[in-house]
């Protein structure tokens, strides 16, 4: 995911960003159970951990991180299935976690860019030269959008509308479909005909270049992890909160009791009927959780024995024939040093190809590469693919704000119930949704709350 630098933006951090601080102190050794061992948990359970309370954390899996997941299948090459950036670094929280503990990072160009056209030729300068004002078209369009309509409708009706798309040209077209596919529907996961056209960009982002993990973003996960009480393996069923002050959470091998519970499962999770609440949530927040959506990047990984693409790029761009199909690569020749490309897909192709074997994703991929640079270059000598809607641990990618939606709704996520049950994760961020940086900052608050809560 390439997250755009919206200029101005510069977020307002008002709470504590790095943890271990001493914010807390614990006159009673409170018991606390974190859901989730993602950055939202660990951040969570790492703060109250070192401010006194006992903490214990329930995790599904039997490995840390969530959607951070960093694959050691190359042992020479680790490589992230999940998040890969810190997006952008200037004031950014995980910028200067990454220091403390000394991960290895290297800066993502993002006009590093090279981009091909529908017939696998490079845009000419005249073309490069349309597709930037098409872009302007389109950031015109969502401008007049956002300032003009009553009521609210899909990003992609509200562009279509104003740059009157039917009476464009086949060309424009076919380049106006990748650009809101590149610039929207990658970033923001959710279809253009699903996304608000008032509210999807409502977020906010830092400054700066990003940054990849050349060793893995897992790095951070597990630094936050030490020394915490982990139980693996612990999907949690039905979560029972009683009376103020008292809450149990049954999985599928026992229960735990705790005074205070603090719930990071990702909005895909929190949809479906796999975790149970007794009592009910309150109705704004099944609201919200049914209102929110939960969107779709996934990236087939594929090494080469060597490099045949354009290496002084970092991007990848193709205008595709179909909306949204192998349009948008990172090469990471220069960043890992290794013969190694990304494909993403995101939102309805992102959805559809996880029904795809890999084989056939494989294949995809390679029909894209091939029209690119030719019938002659090598079959890759290895592939990682994602499949992030299927996995029952997560159910989507991330978070955005459909039709019908409003930022709001994070907060009423976000919200704590009979100051017993608080709600952190990347859904809950109102400011810095859909990222890691959210995530963590979410976990942050809602420590800070249960401190509060008493
Ligand atoms: C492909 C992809 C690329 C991305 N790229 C970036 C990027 O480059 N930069 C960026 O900032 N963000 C990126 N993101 C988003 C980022 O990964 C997430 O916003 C962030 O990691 C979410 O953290 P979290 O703690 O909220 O949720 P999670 O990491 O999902 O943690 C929730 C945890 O709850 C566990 N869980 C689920 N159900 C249960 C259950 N029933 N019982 C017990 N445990 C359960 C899960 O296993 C998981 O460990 C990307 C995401 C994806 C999928």
């Amino acid at each position: 995911m390439r997250r755009r630098t919206f200029l101005g933006a510069l977020a307002l951090a008002t709470l504590p960003t790095l943890v271990g601080r001493p914010l807390l102190a614990a006159t009673v050794k409170k018991r606390v159970i974190v859901i989730g061992a993602g950055m939202a948990g660990l951040a969570a359970a790492k703060t109250l951990a070192d401010g006194g309370y006992a903490v214990t954390v329930l995790e599904a899996r039997s490995r840390l991180g969530g959607r951070i997941s960093t694959s050691t299948l190359w042992a020479d090459a680790p490589v992230d299935l999940g998040a890969s950036w810190i997006h952008g670094q200037t004031g950014n929280p995980l910028t200067a976690l990454a220091k403390t503990i000394g991960a290895p990072t290297v800066t993502t160009l993002e006009d590093s860019q090279i981009v091909y056209d529908n017939n696998g030729i490079e845009l000419t300068t005249a073309g490069y030269r349309n597709l930037e004002s098409l872009r302007t078209t389109l950031e015109n369009a969502v401008v007049s959008a956002q300032n003009n309509l009553a009521v609210d409708q899909s990003l992609r009706s509200a562009i279509d509308a104003r740059v009157n798309f039917a009476s464009r040209t086949a060309a424009d077209q076919l380049r106006m479909n990748y650009l809101m596919n590149s610039d929207y529907e990658q970033e923001y996961s959710g279809p253009a005909t699903s996304l608000s056209a008032i509210w999807f960009d409502d977020d906010s982002a830092y400054r700066g270049e990003d940054l990849l993990f050349t060793k893995g973003y897992a790095a951070l996960p597990e630094y936050l992890s030490r020394g915490l009480d982990i139980r693996y393996q612990q999907t949690v069923k039905r979560i029972r909160n009683p009376s103020a002050g008292a809450a149990s959470v049954e999985t599928q091998s026992g229960t735990f009791t705790a005074d205070r519970l603090i719930i990071t499962l990702p909005l895909g999770v929190l949809k479906s009927t796999g975790v149970t609440f007794d009592p009910v949530l309150p109705a704004t927040k099944t609201q919200a959780i049914a209102k929110l959506g939960m969107g779709v990047l996934n990236k087939c990984v594929l090494r080469f024995n060597r490099v045949f693409w354009a290496e002084n790029y970092d991007w990848l761009g193709y205008v595709p024939t179909l909306n949204g199909q192998w349009a948008e690569w990172i090469s990471l020749s220069r960043q890992l040093g290794k013969p190694i490309l990304v494909g993403f897909n995101a939102a309805d192709y992102g959805r559809q190809i996880e029904s795809l074997t890999d084989g056939q994703i494989v294949a995809g991929a390679m029909a894209t590469l091939r029209k690119i640079y030719g019938g002659a270059i090598p079959d890759p000598v290895g592939y990682q693919i994602t499949r992030w809607a299927g996995d029952p641990l997560s159910l989507g990618s991330y978070s955005y704000l459909p039709v019908g939606a409003t930022p709001k709704l994070r907060d009423t996520l976000a919200a704590s119930v009979n100051r017993t049950l608080f709600f952190a994760g990347e859904a809950t961020h109102r400011q810095y949704p859909a990222t890691v940086h959210g995530a963590y900052l979410s976990g942050l608050r809602a420590a800070q709350e249960v401190v509060s809560a008493g």
